[in-house]
């Protein structure tokens, strides 16, 4: 789709002279007028030549499509009119959470990676080989100190010590014995030094491999963090395909808009999954009525959302209040979770806040949708650019992005503490 042009314009400044009725290609009944009106372009309308099932927000007055063909349709996402912000920013999201679903997998090992990596532990990998690529740079900082710490000792206690005593690997770390200066004079004494070599090399590797395999442990399964990035993509992808096709026609408007409402239920119900898997790993009954307790409301909701009334712009504040409630439900794992952990432990108190973030960003995008600010103050100045809808998308990927840095912070503490 071009830019207006005049005749555009024109149009919609007088918006009785036309319907969508009379698309300019639209499909319409009469076949001469189909012919005819086939050559022309698609053009953009004014809000009053909606039919009802297009009409949403009066507070934006024009730019809109109206029964375009399917193609047409489609091609409008590089066209300018006033959903075309609507289409980008969650298009844009969802490559954004593709990268991020990508990211996690590759970057941080899955218990895949872990364990295969584990087996390497057994035969010739160091403690370093894992943590280097899994980012965890405390605990590599700590790993290879102790590493360190051993080496210094082994090579002081070889310079230093007596080799009889350098035998007992038991005390490699720890201290050693005083003395021999006549040790190095003996061709025996060599011998036994090269052998005591030997010895302490390994145990300085054995050394290396018990603290490795103490620090990777068995890592924390990671479906829950990728149900949710799942979840995330599927009603970003799903709002893209909504705002990109629903002027096509009132079916596809019905079908699109239940696809929507559906993906953000999706959202919804997978941003519980980490919250409950992680905070409750040690009580797998808790772990279950909550997960049941949130697909059920999840579920009601979609259900409700079929309801053909449920679009009508009057119920606007009744489908911000739906979804909103669902999501505030999050409450009471999250308050549940820090009343268990949130003293003691440093990942829960920061996931929470991550929660919190998330629920703050997202209450603020409800707010804005249910308020349709700013155009309700200048009426038709944000069609394009700066509209609630817009605004709204904004916010909604920025908490589920906060959302992910919290799942995050789970993984850090469920694989290194598990029950
Ligand atoms: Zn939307």
């Amino acid at each position: 789709m071009e830019m207006m042009s005049l005749e555009e314009e024109e149009t919609m400044a007088s918006p009785t002279t036309s319907s969508c009725g009379t698309c300019k290609c639209g499909a319409n009944d009469d076949k001469a007028k189909k012919t005819k009106t086939k050559t022309k372009k698609c053009e953009l309308v004014g809000y009053e030549e909606l039919p009802e099932w297009l009409k949403d927000n009066e507070f934006i007055h024009g730019y809109y499509r109206c029964e375009w063909p399917i193609r047409e349709t489609i091609l409008s996402i590089f066209s300018i009119h006033n959903e075309t912000l609507n289409v980008w920013t969650h298009l844009i999201g969802f490559l954004l959470f593709l990268c991020l679903a990508i990211f996690t997998a590759m970057v941080i090992p899955s218990g895949d990676n872990l364990q295969r990596n584990s087996s390497r532990s057994r035969s010739n990998a160091t403690a370093m080989d894992y943590y280097y690529i899994h980012g965890d740079l405390m605990v590599m900082s700590n790993m290879t100190r102790v590493l360190r710490h051993e080496a210094l000792a082994a090579a002081a206690c070889l310079l230093l010590h007596d080799p009889a005593d350098l035998s007992q690997h038991e005390q490699i770390s720890t201290s050693c014995p005083t003395n021999t200066s006549s040790y190095y004079t003996s061709s025996s004494s060599l011998s036994h030094l090269h052998n005591v070599q030997q010895q302490r090399q390994h145990a300085i590797q054995d050394a290396g491999k018990v603290t490795a395999a103490t620090a990777i442990a068995e890592p924390i399964t990671r479906w829950p963090v990728f149900a949710y990035l799942g979840g995330a993509m599927a009603c970003l992808l799903a709002s893209t395909a909504c705002h990109l096709l629903l002027c096509h026609s009132e079916r596809a408007n019905y079908v699109t808009l239940r696809l929507d409402y559906a993906g953000i239920a999706a959202l919804i119900v997978a941003s519980f999954l980490p919250i409950v898997h992680y905070s409750f790993l040690c009580d797998p009954w808790l772990r279950r009525a909550y997960t049941a307790a949130i697909a059920c409301a999840g579920a009601a909701t979609v259900t409700a959302s079929l309801v053909p009334a449920f679009q009508s712009p009057g119920l606007r504040p009744l489908r911000a209040a739906l979804f909103s409630g669902l999501a505030a439900s999050g409450v009471v794992p999250v308050a549940h979770k820090l009343a268990l952990y949130g003293g003691a432990v440093r990942e829960a108190a920061t996931s929470a806040r991550c929660e919190a973030a998330m629920g703050a960003l997202y209450a603020l995008g409800v707010a804005v949708y249910a308020a349709r600010v700013p155009e309700r103050w200048f009426p038709g100045r944000f069609d394009l650019v700066g509209h609630s809808h817009q605004l709204f998308h904004l916010l909604v990927v920025a908490g589920a992005y906060a959302h992910y840095l919290g799942a995050l912070e789970y993984l850090k503490w469920r694989d290194a503490v598990k029950c």
